[in-house]
This record gives structure tokens, sequence and C-alpha cells, in this order.
């Protein structure tokens, strides 16, 4: 079970050390390095793009298109003139793509981006974008296969919970997450965990009184996830705290 401290991205000691720099909970590190096996003998190079993430790296991330100092797209690519917008829209641009401070999936060691190494030629410079992962994208056969394996029950774990356009969280077919460990975390990330966690920050969180205003609307549209991302199984023991 995470510490508040570790489901907010601001302590390290659950991870261990991937290839890289990258770092994931042990048994997650464990149970992708089978899918990866898996996915070479059928012909893939499943590659890691992005792992573990720190709060304050995504504060970093969050603060820069708040203040747009990072570039912030819209749906089909197109730059948003960040300061224009009123304080709301601000926030609705920032969160379709870049999670709030505290509550990125990332912080807890469990969830990666992943892309098809071996689809694109070695001086690509990913994006991770809609387009990628396209029925024409370089890797849509990857996530094709991916699929297949999450249908058969030989995913290892691994289950998409941004597959699907909610209206929030823009569709992230690069997004794993590892549900044995995972499941239990999203139901753990709230109000009050949030407000203590940016209450000790250091460095200001810009936006955050209209964040806080709002906060539990902006849990339930960008953050909650349904339960039925992954198979009942690993979230049936919640309760049990098991
Ligand atoms: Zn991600």
């Amino acid at each position: 079970m995470l510490t508040p401290e570790q489901l907010t991205g601001r302590d390290e000691r659950h991870l261990v050390e991937l290839a890289q720099g990258h770092r994931l909970q042990s048994a997650a590190a464990a149970a992708f390095a089978r899918l990866q096996a898996d996915a070479r003998a059928a012909g893939f190079d499943l590659a890691i793009a992005s792992s573990y993430r720190s709060y304050e790296r995504q504060r970093l991330i969050w603060n820069g298109k708040a203040r747009g100092e990072r570039p912030v797209h819209d749906d089909i690519g197109n730059a948003v003139a960040i300061l224009a917008l009123p304080a709301a829209e601000r926030i609705r641009a920032i969160l379709r793509f870049s999670a709030l401070p505290g509550t990125s999936r990332h912080h807890w060691g469990t969830d990666l981006d992943v892309y098809d190494a071996a689809a694109v030629p070695g001086d690509y410079v990913l994006q991770l974008s809609p387009q990628e992962v396209a029925p024409d994208g370089p890797f849509d056969p990857l996530h094709r296969w991916l699929d297949a394996q999450m249908a058969a029950g030989t995913s290892h774990g691994f289950y998409r919970p941004y597959g699907v356009d909610r209206g929030g969280v823009a569709p992230e077919r690069w997004h794993l997450s590892y549900a044995p460990l995972a499941a239990s975390c999203g139901g753990r990330v709230t109000a009050a965990l949030l407000r203590d966690c940016w209450g000790r920050d250091r460095e200001p969180l810009l936006l955050r009184p209209e964040l806080e205003a709002r906060l539990p609307e902006l849990l339930a549209r960008y953050v909650e996830v349904p339960a039925d991302w992954c198979p009942a199984l690993f979230t049936a023991g919640d309760a049990g705290g098991t």
C-alpha cells in the first residue's frame, strides 16, 4: 500500500531503476519485462517513453503550460494561446493532456507510456501523438497486438486507463497501467490528499486557488477512471486492503 507521499510523487523509495533512467515498482518492472519478451517474440520492440514521474516534474510541466512557456495543443494538434484564456478555460486546456500535479498515475510507479522502437528509425523524434497510434500510424500494429493480449488475459496485468475518450483526459493509447498494483491507488487520490500535498509544496502551483475551488469536480472529470478499465479480479480486493 503506497503512502500519501508515494501516491503524490514525493517519495521514490517504492521504485526500482530500469534502463535509461526509467523507474517502476519492482513487481510492475518484472511484469513489464515479461510483456517485452512476448512482444519481442511477436516482432515488436516494446520500449518505454515515460515511466515514474515525480510531483516536482509534474509541477514544472503544469506551471510551464499555465505560464504559456510550454506549448499546449488542442485535440487536432493546433497550438492554444493559453494566456488569452480565462482561468477555467486554461485549466481545461491543460488537463486535457497533462495531469494535475499530485494526481498523475505516473507518480505511482505502476504506469508507463510505450512505443514500438522497431517501427521507426533510430533518430525518430517520438511525439506520443494520436496520429502515431492511429490506424495508419507507426505504432498501430503494436497497439493492436497489445489489445489482443489484454483481451486474451495475457498482457501480464497491463491495461489501458485512458483507452477511450470520456470527455476529460484525451485518449492515450500509449499509456499502460499495471492493474495488480494500480487498481487500489485511484480511489485514494482525494481532494483532502491533494490539498495536503499542495500545502506542503515549496514552489507555488499556478492556478491553485482556482483548482482548489473546483477540486471534487476536477477529480471526477480528469482523475477518476471507471473501475472497468481493468478486469474486476484486480479491483475486487480493494475494500479488504490486501
Ligand atoms: Zn502516460
